[in-house]
């Protein structure tokens, strides 16, 4: 990155609801500690000023049609940093659901008679992630994001560091929670696959991981096959459960 004392950054946004963007913008007191670290040159949901001239770029949603082809491959060549933000722009996320569907059936289902119309209707018919159209250098997980983890971050970025982020399953946490395994109340869970940092936050509140933080890097040989033994499961039963948020993490370890 280039030496300037206050790294310019810019958010964007792909298909997506927006939900990582209203984390930052959220941010409250926090809204300082940002500012005291970036310059924030660009961001649609709480400024008009737009500057292509930035050193970082947060970027939300995934890829769906060629426009945002476009747009990424003008990001990627602005920008020393990119960084993208929540399940959408890491992993395909919900929009991802779609690509194991047919595509106009989908546009029909959504739209009825208007499907024609709709921006569906001209998108790909698979949604991507950011890092299938251009490089990424870091992801920051979660739908939506953890605001804590996005300062901590920008904050590595800007002092140089790489952030730490876990690449070990959210049973970790979990357990370390001492939370009663949802397996023992009879659910489904895919905490055992699902990359950690969210201190196991939904199963905190009594429901189930969902896997919105994505599969971990080795979810075969570094998954918690303990959890999965004893309920008499594979790490691939509890992915074929779950296309909420795998199904293009899926497809590609399949590809490969
Ligand atoms: S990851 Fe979740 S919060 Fe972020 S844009 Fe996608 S659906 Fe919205
Ligand atoms: S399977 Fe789910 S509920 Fe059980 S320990 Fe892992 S994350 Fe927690
Ligand atoms: S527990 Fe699972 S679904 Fe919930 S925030 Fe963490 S990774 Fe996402």
């Amino acid at each position: 990155m280039k030496q300037k004392i206050k790294p310019k950054v810019a958010f964007f946004d792909l298909a997506g609801c927006e939900g990582d963007q209203l984390q930052i913008a959220n941010l409250e007191e926090k809204i300082l500690d940002l500012l005291n670290l970036v310059e924030v040159v660009s961001f649609r949901e709480v400024m008009k000023e737009h500057s292509d001239d930035y050193d970082i770029a947060f970027i939300e949603g995934s890829a769906t049609n060629d426009h945002a082809e476009e747009r990424l491959k003008e990001i990627r060549k602005n920008a020393d940093i990119v960084v993208a933000i929540g399940a959408c722009a890491t992993i395909g996320g919900v929009n991802s659901i779609r690509n194991k569907q047919n595509h106009e059936e989908v546009g029909e289902r959504v739209y009825g008679d208007n499907a024609e119309l709709s921006e569906l209707y001209i998108s790909w018919e698979k949604a991507k992630p950011v890092d299938a159209v251009i490089k990424v250098d870091y992801k920051i997980h979660g739908c939506p994001i953890d605001r804590d983890e996005f300062l901590h971050v920008v904050e590595s970025l800007v002092v140089g560091r790489v952030p730490n982020i876990p690449d070990y399953p959210v049973c970790v946490e979990c357990k370390l929670n001492e939370n009663v395994c949802a397996f023992e109340r009879e659910e489904f869970c895919v905490g055992p696959v699902t990359r950690a940092g969210c201190d196991a936050c939904c199963v905190n509140e009594g429901t189930r991981c969902w896997g919105c933080r994505g599969l971990i890097d080795n979810p075969n040989e570094e998954a918690h096959m303990e959890v999965l033994e004893e309920y008499g499961l594979t790490p691939e039963d509890v992915m074929k459960e779950f296309d909420l948020y795998f199904t293009w993490q899926k497809e590609a370890r399949e590809n490969e």
